[in-house]
């Protein structure tokens, strides 16, 4: 192997440490920073990942609670609930975990949430301020990607930057904050035609596409920095697989993101830095 680690674990444990120093200065002005989060109670993978941000919350001192959205809660209780925490000053961030039941629409709930607590940034609300270049909370894991980027100081203006994916909690979001930093950026999708080549050109390759391995070391230009936010359970194997074949993409990058321990924790200690920034915002 010859790329380098980009150590998104090890850089979310500097960031929760960081994070203990901001929210106990909260605490002594009588602020405890909290984070609700509304997941669907059926959903193992949801249950998981709310676990483990409620455990990392609390390590860092801050609050949390997590509401059931079952196949019996209707769109307006969801809406409804939703006022209730915006409404609650001791609530500082509301997260809506992904997915919620299919008869839910998210999208409806995610403007009815609006920028102030959105601290995941993905309400129609948040993505404008970030189209619009304004403050405001940004998308947690693009965020934690641009985290990891500044932290292994990996230049970014005028590099060409290839985005696969265009989700719009991911993708599209993450050119979005590389194109802010002057970076040349290509998106890519379904239906975009030479994508290894495509790939080839790319000083940074973020891959965001929910393939598992999708992406092999011949996709990767010599000397590129390779970011891998995939998950995917792949049958027969343990633990999470990431969209970039990394036995032969970390032959040919200069540095790599592991899955697990890149993109994922930093993710995370995103989403928990934009609360306490939010906690933050109450004493201004
Ligand atoms: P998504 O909403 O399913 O979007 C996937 C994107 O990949 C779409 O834009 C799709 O194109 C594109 N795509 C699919 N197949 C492709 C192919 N063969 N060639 C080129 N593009 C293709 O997924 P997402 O929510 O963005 O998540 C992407 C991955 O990141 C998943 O593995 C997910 O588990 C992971 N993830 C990780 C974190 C984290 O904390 N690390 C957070 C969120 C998601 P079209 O638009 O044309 O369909």
């Amino acid at each position: 192997m010859s790329a380098q680690i980009l150590d998104g674990l090890a850089l979310s444990r500097i960031v929760r440490e960081s994070l203990k120093v901001r929210v106990d200065a909260l605490r002594e002005k009588g602020i405890i920073p909290r984070l609700d989060v509304l997941v669907a109670a059926q959903d193992p993978a949801s249950l998981a990942y709310v676990k483990m941000k409620h455990t990392w919350a609390a390590k860092a001192g801050m609050q949390g609670e997590s509401y059931d959205v079952t196949a019996d809660t209707t769109q307006q209780q969801l809406i409804d609930k939703i006022g209730e925490l915006n409404a609650n000053p001791l609530v500082h961030g509301i997260l809506l975990q992904h997915p919620l039941p299919a008869h839910l629409d998210e999208q409806e709930a995610l403007i009815a949430l609006g920028a102030e607590k959105d601290v995941d940034g993905i309400a129609p609300q948040s993505l404008g301020r970030l189209v619009a270049d304004l403050p405001g909370f940004r998308c947690a894991t693009p965020l934690g990607i641009m985290k990891i980027l500044e932290h292994y100081q990996i230049p970014i203006q005028g590099k060409r930057v290839v985005v696969i994916g265009r989700s719009v909690i991911l993708g599209k979001p993450a050119a979005l904050m590389l194109l802010q930093k002057h970076a040349t950026v290509t998106i890519a999708h379904s239906r975009t035609v030479d994508l290894p080549d495509l790939c080839r050109e790319a000083d940074i390759l973020v891959a965001a596409v929910g393939r598992a391995e999708m992406v092999k070391g011949d996709w990767v230009k010599p000397g590129a920095v390779v970011i891998d936010a995939g998950y995917n359970k792949v049958e027969g194997r343990k633990g999470d697989v990431g969209d970039v074949e990394f036995e032969s993409a970390s032959q040919v990058a200069s540095w790599i993101t592991p899955v697990p321990g890149g993109v994922g924790p930093m993710t995370v200690a995103s989403l928990l830095s934009n609360a306490v920034e939010s906690a933050e915002k109450t004493l201004a």
